[in-house]
């Protein structure tokens, strides 16, 4: 089927960012999209990239699981839909998990899939990363979704206050240098493996994980400099 057979007027679907940090129900909200959206006689299906089981799954914190779609590199949204479609498929929504790992090239996909097929497309993801600037997905969702809604549940920091801001920490110690992307959270809670945790800004700006005696914010730290 020619692209431009897909194209004839369809009225809009919605494109829709869940962001938040780690820990803030993402991938539990997904499964729960699903479940209610399928309710309704909805054909959808689930992607996900790099889930924390290590397998092409939607898993949330709580135990929830399901199959889902790996998003590597190389997949390419426009053309899964089109080949479901001429397979005489029917998909009326995409629940797209971890989408802060997708590319710039396939968030704009999905949007083309939301404006040209009409199908709804609901994304769900980490908005920053440890050094406290944006996935390139995630930014390319804040860009172009039609809707950004926060997460309700909000984690906290160790000092009570909201979590905000993802920290990277090995060996105890926040790192706030390295490559974006190093999955290694299993949250089994090995001191000595790359493990990540949400703070609040200050603790983040000072970096101060759980259990850390590192900088406080005493009269002295505010004005050493
Ligand atoms: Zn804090």
């Amino acid at each position: 089927m020619p692209d431009e057979l897909l194209t004839t007027a369809v009225a809009p679907g919605e494109l829709v960012f869940f962001g938040g940090p780690m820990d803030s129900g993402k991938s539990t909200l997904a499964l729960q999209m699903d479940y209610t959206q399928s309710a309704h006689d909805r054909k959808g299906r689930l992607f996900t990239s790099q889930d924390r089981s290590g397998r092409p799954h939607i898993t949330s914190r709580i135990g929830l699981e399901k199959d889902a779609i790996e998003v590597d590199d190389n997949f390419d949204f426009w053309r899964y839909v089109k080949i479901q479609l001429l397979e005489g498929k029917r998909i009326d929504f995409l629940i797209c998990d971890e989408a802060q790992f997708y590319s710039v090239e396939q968030v704009d996909q999905l949007a083309r899939l939301v404006d040209e097929i009409g199908i709804d497309v609901f994304c769900f993801g980490i908005m920053c990363d440890f050094r406290t600037q944006m996935f390139p997905g995630s930014k390319r969702l804040v860009e172009l979704a039609d809707r950004i809604e926060s997460l309700p549940v909000r984690p906290l920091c160790w000092c009570g206050r909201i979590g905000t801001h993802n920290a990277r920490v090995i060996n105890g110690a926040m790192v706030t240098e390295g490559s974006q992307v190093l999955v290694g959270d299993t949250g089994d809670g090995r001191p000595d493996e790359v493990h990540y945790e949400v703070l609040c800004r200050v603790h983040h700006r000072v970096r101060q994980p759980k259990g850390c005696s590192g900088a406080t914010l005493s009269a002295h730290t505010l004005f050493e400099d």
